[in-house]
This record gives C-alpha cells, sequence and structure tokens, in this order.
C-alpha cells in the first residue's frame, strides 16, 4: 500500500523504450487525456511517432535519463533490457513502476528462473552454464533433447540453440562465445499458453485470462482467446501468476509464458514484466485492455475491468509479409470482423514484427479462422 495521491490525467508519463509497445501505451494515455514522453537511442520511433516528447539518448547517459525523469510524474518501460542502473537513475528523481528489481530479475534468464524456482513456481527444469565443465554436467544430469539460451538480452528465440548431444553443447559454447548460458530441458508441450495480468498499487489484481499461442520459428504467430484449456489447469495458471506479481510486488501488467505438457502440468518459460504481444487482443476484445490496466496501475488509479467482449484471435504481422510489395490493406480490412493495428515502421525486415490484426468472432476457433484469412489476403 502506498498513500501517495494517484496521477491524474493532464500529468505526463514517461516511457522507457520506443517500440509497438509503448505506441500502444502511449495511445492508451493520449486516449485518457495523458501527456506521454519517451526515451530510447533511436528517432522516428513507433512510440515517438505518438508521443508528446521523443528524446534521442543513450541508456547509458544517465544524465539524460535523470532529466528525462525529472519531467515526467511515472516512468514506466516498454523493453525489459533497459540497463538496472538507467532505471536507477530514473528512480532518483521520480516514480518508477514496476520498480527496478522487477526488471533486474526478468531481464536475465538465470536470475529469472531462479527466482521462480526458489518461490516454488513451477519451471523447466534448467542448469547455469559458465564453462564446459557446466555444460557436461548439465547433459549429464538433464540430458537431451535440451535449449542452451543465453542468459541476457534473448527474446523471440534470439540466442537459443537447440542441443541434442554433448558434442552440440560444447560447439555452440565454442563458437558463439562464452557467454553466461542457461541449459534447459526440452520440453514437449502440448501447446504453450499466457496470462497476462495487472497488479495495482494497492495490491489489486485483474487479469484477461488464459490465452493460447502458437509460435512459428520461436516468434509468436497466433494467439487466442479464451484458451480452451480445462477449468483446473485455467485457475492453476492464474493462482500461479497471482502468485508472482505478488511476489515482485509489480506495479504494472506482466505477462507469464507457460509450457502446457500433455500431462496437464503448467511451466513457466518466461516473464515478460510488461504489456505482451499475446495481450494485444485485450485492445479490441475486452473492457479495459492490457495498456490502458498498465497506464491505470502506474498512475495508482483503480483497475479497469477485464471482462471479455467477444473472443478474439491476434495474427501477428512481420517484415517477411512485405517480401513482394505493400500489403493489401483494403482486402484485410473488407473482412468486418478484422481490425488492423500498424506500428509506423518504415523499414519491413524479416521477422520484424510491423504490425497484428484481431479478429472478433462468435467463438474462438471461428476468430482463429478469420483472422488467418485476413492475413492470408494480404499478400494473396
Ligand atoms: P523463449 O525465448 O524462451 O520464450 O523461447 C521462444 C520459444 O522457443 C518458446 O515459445 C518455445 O516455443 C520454444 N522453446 C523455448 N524453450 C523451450 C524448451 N525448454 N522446450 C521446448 N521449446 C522451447
Amino acid at each position: 500500500m502506498t498513500g501517495a495521491p494517484p496521477i491524474l490525467p493532464g500529468a505526463t508519463v514517461g516511457v522507457l523504450g520506443s517500440g509497438q509497445l509503448g505506441r500502444m501505451f502511449a495511445i492508451a494515455a493520449r486516449q485518457m487525456g495523458y501527456r506521454v514522453h519517451t526515451f530510447s537511442p533511436d528517432s522516428d520511433t513507433p512510440t515517438g511517432q505518438v508521443a508528446d516528447l521523443e528524446v534521442e539518448a543513450s541508456y547509458d547517459d544517465l544524465d539524460a535519463v535523470r532529466n528525462f525523469a525529472r519531467g515526467v510524474s511515472v516512468v514506466t518501460f516498454e523493453f525489459e533490457n533497459v540497463p538496472a542502473a538507467t532505471a536507477a537513475a530514473a528512480a532518483e528523481c521520480t516514480a518508477v513502476r514496476p520498480n527496478g528489481s522487477v526488471l533486474h530479475i526478468t531481464q536475465h534468464r538465470l536470475r529469472e528462473k531462479t527466482f521462480l524456482s526458489t518461490h516454488g513456481f513451477p519451471v523447466t527444469p534448467f542448469r547455469p552454464i559458465r564453462s564446459i565443465a557446466d555444460v557436461r554436467l548439465a547433459v549429464e544430469e538433464l540430458g537431451c533433447p535440451a535449449v542452451l539460451k543465453t542468459a541476457s538480452f534473448g527474446y523471440d528465440g534470439k540466442g537459443q540453440n537447440t542441443i541434442q548431444s554433448l558434442a552440440e553443447a560444447e560447439a555452440v559454447l565454442k563458437t558463439a562465445g562464452s557467454f553466461e548460458r542457461v541449459y534447459e530441458k526440452f520440453v514437449d508441450f502440448e501447446r504453450e499458453v499466457s496470462v497476462v495480468a495487472a497488479r495495482g498499487i494497492d495490491g489489486s489484481f485483474a487479469h484477461w485470462g488464459v490465452i493460447d499461442n502458437t509460435h512459428h520459428n520461436h516468434i509468436l504467430d497466433l494467439s487466442i482467446s479464451p484458451a480452451d484449456v480445462a477449468p483446473e489447469v485455467e485457475r492453476e495458471a492464474i493462482n500461479i501468476t497471482r502468485g508472482i506479481l505478488e511476489t515482485l510486488q509489480v506495479i504494472g501488467v506482466l505477462c507469464v509464458e507457460f509450457f502446457l505438457t500433455k500431462s496437464g502440468t503448467l511451466l513457466v518459460n518466461e516473464l515478460a514484466p510488461r504489456p505482451h504481444n499475446s495481450g494485444h487482443l485485450t485492445i479490441d476484445s475486452h473492457v479495459t485492455s492490457q495498456f490502458e490496466e498498465q497506464l491505470r496501475a502506474i498512475c495508482g488509479l483503480p483497475l479497469g475491468s477485464t471482462e471479455q467482449l467477444r473472443p478474439a484471435a491476434m495474427a501477428n504481422l512481420l517484415g517477411d509479409l512485405w517480401a513482394g510489395g505493400e500489403p493489401n490493406w483494403a482486402a484485410a480490412c473488407a473482412i468486418p470482423e478484422v481490425r488492423l493495428h500498424l506500428y509506423g515502421k518504415a523499414e519491413a525486415r524479416a521477422g520484424r514484427k510491423m504490425g497484428h490484426l484481431t479478429a472478433l468472432a462468435p467463438t474462438p476457433t471461428d476468430a482463429a479462422r478469420i483472422v488467418r484469412t485476413a492475413r492470408q489476403s494480404l499478400v494473396g
């Protein structure tokens, strides 16, 4: 509980990071009458295009960070690889929500997994890897197949290798450098699901239920809400999520990504201490979106209702779709149940998240079918 008065519309909120998550946060903030400043090393960014002020400076320029923080009532982030020192410098000058320790834990896979297992949350069996000797022991103890992941700066499958033998694991360490890594048992999961949730300053909790996620090349491809899971799996996923937000004392939004095994067990794969790609559909399908909830939480306002208005599915639009020229936007817009979101990125590179489509329908299965058809129509 904090006695700080709420930060009300008309105030300025600051975002560290300037990608699409910051953009959708800024749109929600502007809708509620707030001003938005964004800070990142880039210019003409997805967030900067819709913000009142875009500061272009390095995260290591701590004077620039302090200056930025002095100009806003609260700082949040949309990118968890902001250095801990940056969050600390901002915290000298204004409120930072969620706090820097949430960032510190979740930006490093080993710290994150150690935090989770220490507090009794279920995780994939793992071992820390700092040397060839560690990798030999990990292969002996956990066996193969496995996934070797860099401890820092990994997302969307970056810095990951699937390992079938000790020789392969040793080769990765020799050729890709001796960074700190995590050796994780390969999970032959039935599906991947996530729970996006929010925690307010007063400890209140809200969630958008269980979302079903399909990945392609380690990048999220399709999300469906609600996920078709047994009620006890849903209860368990939400309980675990609530426990994680509570233990971390999050103020803001956090997403828990899970593997659901064939025997119905949930294992936490990863945490994201911010709105998440799988929650983008909440903009169109729920009373309050994950972005508005992030704003409400960090400003100390009551959380909004997360009631679902209609089943929904979201399909990511990656840069690959531009290979044959500009996608046919009119074709997707011709499907009445579909909404188009584009992030204002000038350069369409393969694998780059450029936008997404959301379809609303009477059932989740219908929504998934419609959103797939709509995405296909962009290049058909
Ligand atoms: P991550 O960057 O950890 O979220 O991994 C990206 C994707 O790689 C996940 O969503 C899974 O599809 C796959 N993956 C990661 N770790 C494992 C694992 N231990 N077993 C099986 N698949 C995995």
